[in-house]
């Protein structure tokens, strides 16, 4: 059994047609976590869909009235870049519940992993690239109404910078302290890291500068990374982000989008990071917010590997990455 509960349900699956969104990666992630051995059933809860309030606390009454309605324009639609239908809104819907009871668990237990979930790319009164509803923003902001915490931070490891997340939270900027004037890197100092301070949830993004969003509004902590960066150099300028925005600002809960796709072999990202390079980028992640003591909750966002096995590898690996190091 685990330390640490995993939210999944079958209806995560996005009914979406042939997509290279593979979208029954979540059910072939929970088998192979139960055929692995690596988790047993009784370690997986069931989520509840979001109620529409909850959707309510990060997206438009109009926008959240479409979706109900099924009177998005085709405009809309082509944005989404998924068919819609109302079994997409109810998979989306399940998917906010599902990071909201992610949060709530990872209060308690130091960590907990939403098999799901992490569609950083929707904002509040649209849906783009494949994300209808920003299922992390709506489990921080539930989690800051019922005052289980007050602030919290996003780190998003995404190939694609996470633009809906930049913008929910751009709103509650405030200018505060000062950059920290020593020790290396020095935020807007270096090329790859463009930084600017945040209100009460601190947006930390590494992505892959040349991809899609087009427009990428700025995050708290943005790396722009370079094509074809592989491990070594992705996993220091992970520990340079980490350690910038945690001397910057102090969470109460981390929410962890850990995207399979800057992987080598990925459709949609021209990273290169391997199978190994990725999981360590999960323990870095996890040792640091255990060392500091904040608890983490964690969505799984992107993955469009060639062979599906391997985002299912890489998903199932930030299981037990987490394991490794909430195990001991
Ligand atoms: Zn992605």
């Amino acid at each position: 059994m685990l330390p640490f509960k995993l939210i999944y349900s079958d209806e995560y699956y996005l009914p979406i047609g042939q997509h290279v969104f593979p979208a029954e990666k979540y059910r072939r992630v929970h088998d192979r976590l139960i055929e692995t051995g690596i988790a047993d059933s009784s370690d997986f809860l069931t989520p509840q869909p979001a109620s529409d309030q909850d959707i309510l606390l990060v997206h438009t009454p109009q926008y959240v009235n479409k979706l109900k309605t099924g009177t998005l324009s085709a405009l809309e639609e082509l944005q989404l870049e998924v068919p819609f239908s109302p079994e997409l809104v109810h998979a989306f819907w399940l998917a906010a519940g599902g990071s909201i009871l992610g949060a709530e668990h990872a209060l308690k237990d130091g960590i907990a992993i939403n098999i799901g979930g992490g569609f950083h790319h929707a904002f509040p009164d649209h849906g783009e690239g494949f994300c209808m509803i920003h299922d992390v923003a709506v489990a921080i902001r539930r989690m800051q109404r019922d005052n289980k915490i007050r602030t919290a931070m996003t780190v998003d490891c995404d190939v694609h910078q996470g633009n809906g997340t930049a913008a929910i939270f751009a709103g509650t900027r405030t200018v505060s302290e000062s950059l920290p004037s020593t020790g290396p890197p020095i935020l807007g100092k270096h090329p790859l890291m463009r930084g600017t301070h945040a209100g009460d949830v601190f947006t930390i993004s590494l992505h892959q500068e040349n991809n899609y969003p087009p427009l990428k509004p700025p995050s708290s902590i943005d790396v722009d990374l370079p094509d074809g960066i592989t491990d070594d150099d992705y996993l220091a300028w992970l520990d340079n982000a980490l350690s910038s925005g945690l001397r910057q600002f102090t969470p109460d809960l981390i929410c962890y989008i850990a995207g399979a796709d800057p992987y080598r072999e990925d459709q949609l990202g021209g990273l290169a990071l391997t199978i190994e390079g990725l999981k360590k980028r999960d323990e870095l992640v996890f040792r640091v917010a255990k060392t500091q003591s904040i608890p983490v909750m964690v969505t799984y966002a992107g993955g469009y590997a060639q062979r599906v096995e391997d985002t299912v590898t890489i998903h199932c690996n930030t299981v037990v990455a987490a394991k490794e190091v909430f195990g001991t």
